[in-house]
């Protein structure tokens, strides 16, 4: 069996290098798609007609979470997806986030958050299945050859706190029999990184990793040789096998408050990468602490939070007042709306997902777009929209010009060649104008969302009577 693994290993390097050779990924942007066009066919009234933004590209790109929870149908996950990359690459999506690849306790019905073998892609048989619930891993190599054919990155889902489905084993700092083995006879088919209950907690080292947030049987112990050097630090370590053989890009570590941050930290420094910690908490400042600590992105669950408060209680005025991630952090704030667990119990009730969107695709911060919300055939043009407005003309300082219960409008000042843009938020049930100072002077300004098809005048000083629709948004900018 290790035989065979080290004579796979070495096979697929040489594939991964061929592939690394001849596609470069990078994060340059497929050319997109173009103008949005607003018809109005009913009134015949004279449309406003906005320039082409894709003159306007600037480095934000944007993260698709390819996968909601319990993906149907069964192991055809890979393929379905490797098929929406062109699309989603002239979408303007930039990196793609894949739930945890390897086999899990739970085998063809794993999430891939009860990790048994960090090596197993689809390609041994156990727990019940060759493939994981995603497919194989030939699919998986065929997705990610893909997605790198298109410019996209591909973030890997590490948990690296816990795992499921070892054998049982006589673990003397628990005096009974716990399910800390694991070996190629024992849910770990590959032979790599076998381990056994030193590797968990309690151990020689001590009781508990200091976060004591998790605490069961099978909480990995971050101080083990044998866990840093196989997660890590070995040319096959788990970390370098990922990204040198099977062609990961970064990575999103899974549940970090279970663990030191420098455990993240250290993984990163070996190898590099593109990197978001969940660290799953309200509390910005704890966010921002784990940010520091960890030297890596975090998702913005502050954001996520206040948003949700923002809309549901009917006060846009937290927008503007709430502590986020991004306030203070904007390049290591990775902002989102919903993701494979809120969507479960949302956090963010479906009508006010637009509104959040809006929100994510207009301000700093590097948005995460969720494939379920993405692939909603009401939301899709919609969110496409945003996402040309948030690599384009989502551009230069913020600054929020009014904010209350049912609105909240922000600019982005644009910066050299980029105008920036004026985004308008109305939870009223009718459309609303409200005069503000922009940057534009005399110019004509265009709703490049579509929501409002005339267009409006600014003067002399920038003062402009913008417009939002009744219970919904506009992004202005000039024609
Ligand atoms: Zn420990
Ligand atoms: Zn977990
Ligand atoms: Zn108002």
């Amino acid at each position: 069996m290790i035989i065979n693994t080290i004579k796979k290993v070495a096979f697929l390097a040489i594939s991964a290098s061929i592939c690394m050779g001849s596609h470069s990924c990078s994060d340059a942007f497929d050319q997109p798609t173009g103008l949005i066009e607003s018809l109005d066919t009913d009134t015949g009234d004279e449309i406003s007609q906005g320039q082409d933004l894709t003159a306007f590209l600037n480095d934000r790109g944007v993260m698709m979470q390819a996968f909601y929870w319990d993906v149907e149908p069964r192991f055809d996950w890979w393929d379905i997806i490797a098929e929406k990359t062109d699309a989603w690459a002239a979408a303007g999506i930039d990196r793609i986030w894949l739930p945890p690849a390897s086999k899990g306790q739970s085998g063809g019905f794993s999430m891939g958050y009860d990790p048994s073998d960090y090596y197993d892609l689809g390609e041994y048989f156990q727990h019940g299945t060759t493939e994981t619930r995603f497919g194989s891993r030939e699919e998986l190599d065929n997705l990610i050859a893909k997605a790198h054919g298109n410019n996209i990155e591909v973030v890997a889902d590490i948990v690296m706190g816990h795992n499921s489905g070892g054998g049982s084993e006589f673990n003397p700092y628990r005096m009974k029999e716990t399910f800390t083995l694991f070996n190629e006879l024992n849910g770990n088919a590959s032979g790599m990184f076998n381990r056994g209950f030193e590797d968990y907690h309690p151990n020689s080292i001590h009781e508990m990793d200091e976060s004591a947030l998790f605490f069961e049987e099978q909480d990995l112990c971050h101080l083990q040789d044998n866990v840093q050097n196989w997660f890590w630090k070995f040319d096959n370590s788990v970390a370098k096998y990922y990204k040198n053989t099977v062609g990961f890009d970064g990575w999103r570590f899974d549940f970090v408050k279970s663990f030191s941050p420098e455990f993240v930290k250290a993984w990163v420094d070996e190898v590099g990468g593109w990197t978001v910690g969940e660290f799953f908490d309200g509390n910005a400042d704890l966010v921002r602490a784990w940010v520091a600590d960890a030297g890596v992105n975090a998702f913005d669950f502050p954001c996520l939070f206040q948003m949700r408060d923002a809309f549901e209680r009917n006060d846009l005025s937290i927008l503007q007042t709430g502590d986020m991630l991004w306030k203070t952090n904007p390049a290591e704030a990775v902002t989102f709306v919903a993701n494979h667990d809120t969507d479960r119990e949302p956090v963010i009730e479906e009508e006010y997902k637009l509104f959040a969107y809006a929100y994510i695709l207009t301000h700093p911060g590097y948005p995460t777009v969720f494939y379920l919300d993405y692939e909603n055939a009401e939301f899709q043009a919609k969110l496409n929209d945003l996402i040309l407005i948030n690599r384009t003309i989502a551009s230069g300082e913020l600054e929020v010009l009014y904010a209350d219960n049912d609105e909240y409008i922000a600019l982005r000042r644009g910066e050299g060649d980029n105008p920036g843009l004026a985004v308008y938020i109305n939870r009223n049930g009718l459309e609303l104008s409200r005069s503000v100072a922009t940057q534009w002077t005399e110019q004509e300004l265009h709703d490049y969302t579509g929501g409002i098809t005339s267009s409006l005048l600014t003067d002399e000083s920038g003062t402009v009577s913008l417009k939002a629709p009744a219970n919904g948004y506009a992004v202005w900018s000039v024609k």
